[in-house]
């Protein structure tokens, strides 16, 4: 696929094989989602948790997009487990710098696959006593229905492939791309 027509590919051009969602895609649907959380979230302040590194770009646009007051923090969790699959075993690599007792708190997370971390960090983070626990997911796979964990604003389901791009690494690469893409199989040899 050439992505000229996709705008800057950062040279990542020859290795992408399609693109599942345009920048202009992303974009609206963070707008929608924008609308709709200022609405839901009328006359509060909402902190916003973003997860590290795979949600920077999207709470940057979000944060930019989303008409209230809000304040930012970032929280790094690394899942034990397989390169592909996590095991729901989460260690934190970087806590909050604050505290989020009676706050209203929104997690920004790029994708749920299995659910399993994102599960773990609603227990921890609920535990700290916010005024309300939120997550808004830019993406979310099929397998993410087989866990219970309440995510209640979606940006796109997508099909069980792996993608990159906006935020979304392969071996750390990829994730300053605009719009989000699968690779060439020869990729990952
Ligand atoms: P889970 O929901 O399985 O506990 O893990 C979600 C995490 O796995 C995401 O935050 C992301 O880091 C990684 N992940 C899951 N699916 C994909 C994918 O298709 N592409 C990339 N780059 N990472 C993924
Ligand atoms: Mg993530
Ligand atoms: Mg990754």
């Amino acid at each position: 696929t050439s992505s000229g027509a996709l705008g800057p590919d950062h040279g990542y051009g020859p290795d992408i094989d399609h693109v599942l969602l345009s920048e202009e895609q992303i974009q609206a649907k963070i707008g929608e989602l924008a609308a709709q959380i200022a609405s839901d979230y009328a006359g509060k302040e909402v902190l916003l948790v973003g997860v590290l590194k795979g949600a920077v770009l999207f709470m940057s646009d979000f944060a930019r997009a989303l008409q209230l007051p809000t304040q930012m923090e970032f929280m790094a969790v690394s899942s034990y487990g397989s390169a592909t699959s996590s095991s729901g075993v989460v260690r934190i690599l970087k806590d909050l710098d604050r505290d989020i007792t009676d706050k209203h708190v929104l997690v920004l997370e790029d994708i749920i696959d299995s659910g399993l971390t994102l599960s773990w960090l609603l227990k921890n983070l609920g535990g700290r006593q916010p005024a309300s626990l939120e997550v808004c997911a830019l993406l979310r796979k099929p397998d993410a229905v087989k866990v219970e964990v309440p995510v209640k604003y979606i940006g796109f389901d997508i099909p069980n492939e792996f993608v990159v791009g906006y935020g979304l690494d392969y071996a750390e690469r990829y994730r300053d791309l605009p719009y989000i893409a699968t690779l060439k199989p020869e990729v990952y040899q």
